[in-house]
């Protein structure tokens, strides 16, 4: 993490939260860690590009992200261990690995022994020969085969944080910290390890090899990988440098739309940030907002269990998030042409888990507090003559699903049509 969170960074934030919710919904007992990263190449570059302490920038870092995927309104993971706080787990798990021959010290810095560990590759499926660790070059004289990547790497100069070890200062290598923080909260061999399709090779790879190697059991079961993030299509990524910041989206589109937008694809497959698809997104939040004002509060009739079972049912299946999307609209349809009041309980069960339950309770509470703020934020540009400002709130107020009215008395909020 070097820099506020993009909506590429975002997506793999939703989609594990959202399936968290999800499983919770099935009965399961769910601990979802996220892995704050806040050692490693880019921020001792960054901390030098801006003339501030690495661990300064970091802790910056951090709270920026925090703030940032905040406003998605999802809650927290149950634990964001940081690197920074698992030394002593990271440099004990290396020890392992050098002790069981799978690991060795050169030069200050430890390598992992890639040709050591029979099963390399198997996460992945490449072949030995045809890979690259991505490290830099300047590691290269002190491995034993170019395969090999680094756990510990000896302090650089112009590197101001650092750590004693048994092979003299330095720092952990990127693979061997997330080893380690998923270690100590969840064990090895638990359920799920999630993150982007970018992170297989060589991250995901080298964090399997390890801690298999290390403890004769596999780090996780299952894993999991988000598609990427596509702007233009290409994959979004401040290397490429076409990113979109996550707090510039939800100010242009809301929560709402834009977790809709990320409902609308499924978790596996690349999706394109585009305006036509922001839009669509729009769409069906407002159509489920209109809805619900012809909801009533309490238990659904009957023919709607059939449209709830398939929404559950498409999410078992690989968390299909557009299937389950369909049926939900399949339901809002039916009852949008049943001639009495539908109770809500069954849509209110299948937008809690896609994190938009809070689309049903914006009618009966008013205006949330956010369109509140944007409102009197708008009246007091009105006041000051800006109107280009307060077009501009009126139109984010409008992103939420909310319309201002400048009557007599003030300006009033009705749920837009
Ligand atoms: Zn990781």
């Amino acid at each position: 993490m070097y820099g506020r969170v993009h909506v590429g960074n975002a997506r793999p934030f939703v989609v594990f939260s959202l399936l968290k919710r999800f499983l919770v919904h099935e009965g399961f007992e769910v601990t979802l860690v996220m892995n704050i990263t806040d050692v490693n190449d880019k921020i001792y570059a960054a901390s030098l590009e801006a003339g501030v302490g690495s661990a300064e920038l970091a802790a910056e870092m951090t709270e920026a992200y925090t703030a940032d995927t905040d406003r998605l309104e999802l809650g927290r993971p149950d634990h964001e261990p940081l690197a920074s706080a698992t030394i002593d787990e990271i440099l004990a798990l290396i020890e392992r690995l050098v002790e069981r021959g799978h690991a060795y010290a050169s030069g200050g810095d430890v390598y992992f022994d890639v040709r050591s560990y029979r099963n390399y590759g198997e996460l992945s499926h490449r072949k030995l020969d045809d890979m690259d660790q991505g490290e830099d070059v300047e590691g290269a004289e002190r491995k034993r085969d170019p395969v090999d990547f680094a756990l510990w790497k000896a302090q650089k100069p112009g590197e101001d944080t650092a750590w004693n070890s048994p092979w003299g200062r330095g720092r952990p290598g990127w693979h061997i910290e997330c080893s380690a923080m998923a270690e100590s909260l969840l064990g090895v061999d638990f359920e799920i390890h999630g993150g982007g399709s970018d992170l297989i090779f060589p991250h995901h790879e080298n964090e399997a090899a390890q801690t298999s190697a290390a403890r004769d059991a596999p780090l996780a079961r299952l894993w999991v990988h988000n598609g990427m993030v596509r702007l233009d299509r290409s994959k979004m990524a401040k290397s490429v440098g076409n990113i979109f910041m996550l707090g510039d989206a939800l100010a242009a589109h809301g929560r709402d739309a834009l977790l809709m937008y990320f409902c609308g694809g499924h978790y596996r497959q690349p999706v394109e940030f585009d305006d036509e698809r922001l839009a669509e997104a729009g769409a069906r939040v407002r159509r489920i907002r209109e809805a619900g004002r012809r909801l009533a509060a309490g238990p659904s009739p009957e023919w709607s269990r059939p449209l709830r079972d398939r929404f559950f049912a498409a999410l078992a299946r690989d968390f299909n998030t557009p299937r389950a999307l369909a049926a939900l609209f399949d339901w809002v349809s039916a009852a949008n042409s049943s001639a009495a009041p539908v109770g809500d309980g069954e849509l209110r069960e299948m937008l809690a888990v896609l994190g938009l339950e809070n689309l049903l309770a914006a009618q009966a509470a008013g205006a949330p507090a956010e369109v509140t703020e944007l409102s009197q934020t708008r009246e007091r540009a009105r006041a000051a003559r800006d109107w280009a400002e307060a077009d501009r709130l009126r139109e984010q107020i409008r992103a939420r699903g909310w319309e201002v009215r400048d009557g007599p008395g003030g300006p009033e909020l009705l749920p837009a049509a």
